[in-house]
């Protein structure tokens, strides 16, 4: 019976270090899983970096999760032993209004499992059996890894409800705007833009289908925009950065009448905006957080072959090398988009 397990913890900013960590005792609907690919989120770098708003340091890291369940407790009937799966890292209270009506990522008492102490790089993995989903047979680990990200930008394109034909622009070529990139276009949007300041990633998001792209270093967005639609601006705007100046832009280049979601996490929150535009242009800001239902969405989204999550990832490295990768995704010119940790080979 395994009792501990090395668990990468982020002990000061910056550094990565290995600790055990007891595996706590399955509970009756708990399941095991032999972890099997971790994918690093950018919200693990403001973890990192000792800059999220809601995690103070020393803290686990890790959250987007896929392995094979290896033990089942007494009550389990969802999923069995050797089943594939990704690992949705919510943990809610079940009691709230919110949970009550379904919202529970609204949940009074939301957290996550690596804020309770279970970060995600690292051999072993306890969850109920709630919050496991079965892969479908041609899904990878990686592509299990990679449907966290993924629903965050289902959630928020179903936030945004754009209409049929509806053009979209979104700030931010990490993965989070390139996912955001694939499943608005598959809500239906016509043109879809994505500003950023990588090549790289610019590059990706024209392969991936975008209709165009603009460096932000080089040009202005918002005219780049304006210029790209009659003057008019674009229906539905995706802010996936989470600074002042890409909220402004996404404010900016909507359509009158149109909406911006907001995704990104700002490490700094209190920023000004421009606020005569709201009224001026009858514009909408929405948040977006998280996903509710929205595993189950990307899980079929992956089985009928409409997304290739596993395109944005760039490096991989062994478990031992959690530090190296975050260190790569700090560079300044990073060569990484995404980033995979591999736990275990098989
Ligand atoms: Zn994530
Ligand atoms: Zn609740």
């Amino acid at each position: 019976m395994i009792r501990t397990r090395p668990m990468a913890i982020v002990s000061e900013a910056g550094v990565i270090t290995f600790q055990d960590m007891p595996l706590p005792e399955l509970g009756p609907s708990d399941v095991l899983i032999k972890v099997k690919v971790v994918t690093i989120c950018g919200s693990d770098l403001h973890i990192f970096k000792g800059k999220h708003p809601a995690v103070d340091l020393p803290a686990p890291v890790g959250h987007e999760i896929a392995g094979e369940i290896v033990t089942v407790g007494d009550s389990v009937s969802r999923v069995s032993v050797g089943d594939r799966v990704a690992v949705e890292p919510a943990l809610v209270c079940d009691r709230c209004v919110f949970c009550l009506r379904g919202d529970y990522h609204l949940c009074r008492h939301i957290s996550f499992q690596y804020r309770r102490g279970q970060g995600g790089f690292t051999p072993y993995f306890v969850a109920d059996q709630r919050w496991v989903h079965q892969l479908a047979e041609n899904a990878s680990y990686l592509e299990g890894a990679l449907i966290e990200p993924m629903s965050v930008c289902v959630h928020a394109v179903r936030r945004a409800n754009p209409g049929f034909g509806d053009n979209v622009a979104i700030f931010g070529d990490g993965a989070i705007g390139l996912f955001t990139l694939q499943a608005a276009q598959l809500a239906g949007a016509s043109s879809i833009y994505l500003a950023g300041i990588g090549e790289q990633r610019l590059t990706k998001a024209l392969a991936l289908g975008a209709t165009g792209v603009v460096n932000s270093l080089q040009a202005d967005p918002v005219a780049y925009l304006r210029e790209q639609t009659d003057g008019l601006g674009v229906d539905r705007s995706f802010e996936a950065v989470g600074i002042r100046q890409t909220l402004v832009q996404s404010l900016q280049s909507l359509k009158k009448g149109g909406t911006a979601v907001l995704i990104g996490l700002f490490e700094q929150p209190d920023v000004s905006l421009p606020a005569n535009i709201f009224v001026q242009q009858e514009i909408g800001l929405l948040g977006s957080q998280g996903y509710a239902w929205d595993f189950q969405r990307t899980l079929d989204l992956i089985a009928s072959g409409r997304v290739q999550l596993d395109a944005i990832v760039t490096h991989h490295f062994p478990l031992d090398q959690v530090q190296q990768a975050f260190d790569l995704l700090m560079q300044a010119d990073t060569p990484a988009i995404k980033v995979a940790v591999i736990v275990d080979e098989d």
